[in-house]
């Protein structure tokens, strides 16, 4: 089958560089779209740990001034992912975080960073890549993120016409920048307006993706909604409105290949509830939780989740208690805020045999976690998609989630009708309510005293989709729609 082309632009790419969940769906979906009869080629900053992990790369153009650096592009596979990959040394070759300086700071160049992968992107967009038969040239551009947000603009400069789709996961980073970058990022004085790229006197890289992208999306219908919203749309939900027409709701899938209790090299692997047990047992003992009695009578919860104000962390400290008090346990896997890591070192000392805690990013020990958990708490005060509650559905470890997001459109809550109806995967609260939140804890513990129900509803979460079957041909029917209608006119 002769693949259509897609140029995808983002900041990350899993597994080669991740800080969240953009990662694992940039990384994904070629996959999912290559079974569409979409070729999706990812374009990414040649950080150190990518261009470690590249094997057989190879130099297919050289720009030898890149809003003023030296860089140049490789094109390598790994394995299902097809890669471009921006090879320049002044803006790339820092270890650690992609974001971050290793005292935790944004790098104070991060907005020539990350303009340097949008101009190249709309160079390739313009110039394909390769020469004569073999050229190779998008007829879709997919951008993600602010990281990626100024490749509209620079098309347009440029004369590339393709249309392009910005994916938001996360409306909560703009890309800002001050004023008087203008010239270092060669970005149009014209632009900068209210309805370009101005934000309250700020060049906002997100804003410039989402008034010039032809389509926009983001990861789920329900932030889709929010995000027209004042409390979700960050400054951001009068530009959204004004683009609803163009916006969509698409869900983010796992990979169910590396997600899959029955295969998963990490765990235990089972097919069926029970199964779970031997996991259970080993986690209990890796967290140094409690083994029998009152103690461990309850659900043990897990948590996997980046320590940042939105997951809502602090509120389950609060609500802490109302899950111990009735043997319920808890082991947590983060890192992020120091504040926040320290509280919850707190709580585990606090709790002995109760609540284990480690600090760090890990994704074996995630897998194991999952293994052996009977819950995973997913707090968030917001949550464009989530992935964590997905993993919990495909291991049989019941989600227990804020009802916002992504969240909201995945689980579906044990309440007397659905319970009724044998449907429900697992429990909802309001978001950013702790007292809400205890008494979701509170519902969990009597849902697992039953412990035939409890199966019930982990058999029901173990057969929820959540793969890409479903998502892969929405974005299939919006590329196919952008690369074969012309512009509307605004
Ligand atoms: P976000 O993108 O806001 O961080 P998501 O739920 O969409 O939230 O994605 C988070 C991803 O990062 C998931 O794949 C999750 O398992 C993973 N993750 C987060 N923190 C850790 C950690 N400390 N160790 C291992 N994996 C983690």
């Amino acid at each position: 089958m002769r693949m259509r082309p897609v140029l995808a632009v983002a900041s990350e790419c899993a597994p080669l560089v991740k800080t969240g969940g953009l990662a694992d769906v940039v990384g994904a979906l070629p996959q999912a779209m290559a079974a569409q009869g979409w070729g999706i080629r990812t374009l990414i900053p040649g950080y150190p740990a990518v261009l470690a992990a590249l094997s057989g790369a190879r130099v297919v153009q050289e720009f030898p001034a890149l809003l003023g650096q030296p860089a140049r592009l490789l094109a390598a596979r790994h394995g299902a992912l097809d890669l471009l990959v921006l090879d320049a040394p002044a803006l790339y070759a820092r270890d650690g975080s992609p974001y971050l300086t290793p005292a935790g700071r944004d790098w104070p160049d991060n907005d020539l960073r990350f303009a340097a992968l949008c101009r190249a992107g709309a160079l390739i967009a313009r110039d394909g890549i390769g020469k004569g038969k073999s050229r190779w040239r998008p007829e879709v551009v997919h951008l993600h993120d602010w990281q990626a947000a100024l490749v509209p603009v620079y098309m347009r400069a440029l004369g590339a016409g393709q249309p392009c789709i910005l994916t938001i996961h996360n409306i909560a980073f703009h890309g800002l920048t001050a004023h008087t970058r203008l010239a270092a990022l060669d970005l149009p004085e014209a632009e900068f307006t209210l309805d370009g790229f101005e934000y309250y006197g700020h060049i906002s890289a997100l804003k410039a993706g989402i008034a010039g992208a032809r389509a926009l999306s983001t990861v789920s219908p329900t932030y889709a909604q929010e995000l027209t919203r004042p409390e979700f749309g960050m400054g951001l939900e009068g530009v959204i409105r004004a683009r609803t027409s163009a916006l969509h709701g698409i869900l983010n899938g796992i990979d169910t290949g590396v997600w899959n209790p029955a295969t998963d090299p990490a765990i235990t692997p089972y097919t069926t509830p029970p199964g779970k047990a031997a996991n259970k047992r080993a986690l209990r003992t890796e967290f140094g939780l409690a083994t029998r009695g009152a103690a461990a009578r309850g659900p043990l919860c897990i948590v996997v989740a980046r320590m940042s104000d939105q997951k809502g962390l602090d509120l389950l400290l609060d609500a802490l208690p109302a899950l111990t008090r009735r043997g319920g346990q808890l082991a947590m896997l983060g890192s992020g805020d120091r504040k926040l890591e320290n509280a919850w070192l707190q709580a585990a000392r606090d709790n002995p045999g109760a609540v284990g805690v480690r600090i760090g990013y890990d994704e074996g020990l995630a897998h194991r976690m999952f293994a052996g958990g009977d819950a995973v708490l997913v707090p968030s005060r917001f949550e464009p998609c989530g992935l964590t509650q997905l993993y919990g559905l495909r291991y049989g470890t019941l989600p227990v989630v804020a009802r916002t997001g992504g969240l909201a459109d995945t689980v579906i809550h044990a309440n007397a009708a659905a319970l009724a109806a044998g449907v429900a995967t697992g429990i909802t609260h309001r978001p950013d309510d702790a007292p809400a939140l205890e008494f979701a804890l509170a519902q969990l513990c009597a849902l697992h005293d039953d412990r035939r129900l409890y199966t019930r509803l982990q058999r029901n979460a173990m057969k929820h989709p959540v793969g890409w079957e479903a998502s892969a041909p929405r974005y299939a029917a919006l590329y196919t729609r952008l690369a074969d209608q012309p512009e509307p006119p605004r």
